[in-house]
């Protein structure tokens, strides 16, 4: 079923979206057999699991962190992750850059933003973005690049409420690109959308999607 799911998925998606299969928990034989489809950027959400199959599986996979990030486990993942989706907290920028530079490469990050109105998701604010954004200390991060956005929207079926979600990232990311272009700095991936939303987030600009329990199924946390 997941090469059906996978393939029923891309058929539909628009040629400037990319799409990363949420692997979180499940069995590495389930995430070959995405691969064996032509899938080749997944997503996981705990690092120790991310590194876990990076281990075993074929490599060139590229692997997404879409997790919150402990800052004390950055430096495992730090020698092959692809795109962190999932930074909030501008000290965890610091590490990553810290870690990428022993490893001599350029880690490449989205910031996340909190544009849903549960208590529960992390991110920046629209004013914490802009700060940081114009800071001197991002300036000075040589081992990261900020590539762009990553949002969660509230967990509803209310769709005008998922509208307005997706739409205030997107307007942050049209305004931002215009005016924000450093070298560690360019803005170009706006990742929203997962199982639920993900139509309604491409519709609404998104260019990375996040989709995991309608390729592999659903979850089972034990
Ligand atoms: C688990 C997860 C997803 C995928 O969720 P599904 O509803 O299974 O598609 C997307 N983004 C993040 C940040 C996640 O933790």
């Amino acid at each position: 079923m997941i090469k059906e799911n996978l393939l029923h998925i891309k058929r539909k998606l628009p040629g400037n979206v990319t799409l990363v299969a949420v692997s979180k928990t499940k069995p590495v034989a389930d995430l070959q057999e995405a691969y064996d489809a032509g899938q080749r950027i997944f997503g996981e959400n705990k690092i120790q699991e991310m590194v876990d199959k990076h281990e075993v599986l074929p490599k060139d996979i590229q692997w997404h962190m879409i997790g919150h990030l402990q800052s004390n486990k950055v430096k495992y993942m730090a020698s092959f992750v692809n795109l962190i989706h999932g930074v909030d907290k501008f000290k965890t920028l610091k590490e990553i850059n810290k870690q990428a530079k022993k490893h001599d490469r350029v880690i490449d990050c989205l910031l996340q933003v909190k544009i849903a109105k549960e208590e529960t998701k992390f991110g920046f604010s629209v004013d914490e973005i802009e700060t940081i954004l114009s800071s001197k200390e991002l300036k000075d991060l040589e081992y990261i690049k900020i590539v762009g956005f990553m949002g969660m929207a509230t967990f509803t079926e209310d769709k005008q409420q998922l509208e307005e979600e997706f739409l205030l990232l997107k307007t942050l990311f049209e305004k931002q690109k215009q005016t924000t272009e450093t070298k560690n700095c360019k803005l170009q991936i706006l990742s929203m959308g997962m199982s639920g939303d993900y139509p309604l987030a491409i519709a609404n600009g998104s260019t990375m999607i996040r989709v995991g329990s309608s390729i592999f199924g659903n979850r089972n946390y034990k």
